[in-house]
């Protein structure tokens, strides 16, 4: 199906069944974020490919470009008119270095940090106090490593079985990019003692740990520079027409953002495609 574009712009149609929400307001999904991913995966149905994994982009003389990928059966091709990179811009580079180099140099630039995400369960009876709202994020200079605390099970419900709290903590960043290299043990060790200091009763037990995720490179930093190298690629794409970029390193790294720019990326290349046809047209 097509995506819901109003004619003349965006046009984001919101599901009646879906309960509103104000400006503001935290929101999620019954089963967890995952949900999203997943609905969208049942739309999309067989055109999602999994563990397709792009290799090679080249242009030809067609105004077309032929993209190469490595999947589980082996070397595809597929030859379209415009290609969207929704991958991050230290693989963007790779792939656009042999198309324009300009553009590549610009998205080598832009750093990524590594982050952890460590969610951990403590009975409501080590908890110091009772957690009513969102978190706690931590100044750096305060002496505690941990970047901040989401208070999952306060906000939102079946996050924890009775009697227990989850907490999801933040830890690394670009202030601490040594995260990267510890193990997931350590990773714990590090949040459990800060959560000590801050949220749970002295001599609390160890808690259960639900996960621990670390991203070597996590979130791309829009540092001193980052507009000028934006142009920059801006510039160098003009020669590659129907090439798009569509990540969280334009436009913000929210994920609202991110629904927001892919909506708006899926009209640009509707609008170029509608272009091309009339030009076939008219010749
Ligand atoms: C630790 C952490 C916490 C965050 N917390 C929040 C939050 O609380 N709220 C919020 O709004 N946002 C949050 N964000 C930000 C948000 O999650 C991201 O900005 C967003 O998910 C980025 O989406 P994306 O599609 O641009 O990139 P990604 O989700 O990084 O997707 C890029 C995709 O490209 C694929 N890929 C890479 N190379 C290739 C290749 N060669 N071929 C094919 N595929 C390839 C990757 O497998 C990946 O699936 C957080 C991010 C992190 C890392």
């Amino acid at each position: 199906p097509q995506p819901p574009l109003g004619k003349g712009g965006l046009k984001i149609v919101a599901d009646p069944n879906v309960p509103a929400t104000k400006p503001g307001e935290l929101g999620s999904f019954k089963g967890g974020l995952k949900a999203l991913p997943l609905a969208i995966a049942a739309q999309l149905a067989d055109r999602l490919k999994l563990n397709w994994h792009l290799t090679r982009l080249d242009r030809t003389d067609r105004e077309t470009y032929i993209a190469v990928f490595s999947t589980p059966d082996g070397q595809q091709e597929v030859e379209a008119r415009t290609v969207v990179l929704t991958t991050p811009a230290y693989i963007a580079a790779e792939l656009l270095q042999p198309l324009q180099p300009s553009v590549s140099s610009a998205l080598q630039a832009f750093t990524y940090p590594a982050v952890a995400c460590v969610v951990l369960a403590y009975p409501l009876s080590d908890v110091n106090g009772k957690l009513v709202g969102f978190g706690n994020l931590i100044p750096r200079g305060q002496g505690i490593r941990t970047l901040g605390t989401i208070w999952t099970s306060s906000l939102f419900p079946n996050r924890a079985p009775a009697g227990w709290q989850t907490l999801s903590s933040y830890i690394g960043g670009a202030t601490d990019s040594e995260i990267g290299n510890l193990d997931a043990e350590q990773i714990v060790g590090e949040v459990h003692r800060d959560l000590s200091r801050i949220l749970l009763k002295p001599g609390a037990a160890q808690p259960k740990v639900l996960a621990v995720n670390v991203w070597k490179r996590a979130i791309p930093q829009y540092n001193l520079g980052h507009f000028d190298r934006l142009e920059q690629i801006e510039n160098g794409l003009k020669s590659l027409p129907g090439m798009y970029l569509c990540s969280n390193y334009v436009g913000g790294v929210a994920l609202g953002d991110c629904v927001r720019r892919g909506f708006e990326r899926a009209q640009s290349v509707r609008e170029y495609l509608q272009n091309q046809q009339s030009d076939s047209r008219s010749i």
